[in-house]
């Protein structure tokens, strides 16, 4: 099983570390498009939006990673890389990769909220809530028909599944608690058992 971690911005090495803690037996930087040969999953991360998105198309990876998540291949966008996912951001005409059928708002929590951690219960992960740290997180104010909510805060959607697209408003790459990394190796392990 490889799984590759998108690093054109962001948190790279903390999400290296959490996937190989969660039993990922490869795990390599992504930064141009060869590096997408045989991968197995993908991991999008946190940083700023815009920036990530102009850098994938000046290095080509934008339409590929496209297809990759199209054609079935695991994918878990955190923060930014939520947004990278959506196939609507508010407020604006156009998306990045627009793979999740899910409208997100950037920057939701306000200004005076620009970072702060909470207790989460996800969905599908076992034992006591999940300590999530937000950082100027979006959220998903609305999800079509094939997207599963996995957890919410105040009333917002901050984690949520489509099939092989996983997605969170915050950042679990920043705490030692590695279930949702285990999550995804399994969704990985799922659809590399699958294709064999
Ligand atoms: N708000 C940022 C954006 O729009 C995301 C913040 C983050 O990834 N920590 O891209």
């Amino acid at each position: 099983m490889k799984i590759g971690v998108l690093a054109l911005q962001g948190a790279v090495t903390e999400h290296i570390k959490s996937l190989r803690q969660a039993g990922a037996e490869e795990v390599v930087a992504v930064k141009r498009k060869e590096d997408l040969a045989d991968l197995d999953g993908l991991v999008l991360p946190g940083g700023e939006s815009t920036t990530i998105g102009k850098l994938m198309n000046q290095y080509e990876l934008m339409e590929p990673i496209r297809e990759m998540a199209k054609s079935g291949t695991p994918m878990f966008g955190t923060c930014a890389g939520l947004i990278l996912l959506a196939n609507r951001i508010h407020g604006q005409d156009w998306a990045h990769l627009g793979v999740m059928d899910a409208l997100v708002d950037r920057n939701s929590f306000g200004r005076q909220r620009e970072s702060f951690e909470t207790d989460l219960t996800i969905k599908g992960l076992e034992g006591e809530p999940y300590r999530a740290v937000f950082i100027r997180a979006p959220h998903i104010m609305e999800v079509g028909p094939g997207v599963e909510i996995l957890s919410t805060y105040q009333n917002r959607i901050v984690a949520a599944r489509q099939d092989n697209l996983l997605g969170t408003s915050f950042h679990p790459e920043l705490t030692d608690d590695v279930r949702l990394h285990q999550y995804f190796v399994d969704m990985v392990r799922e659809s590399v058992k699958l294709n064999s």
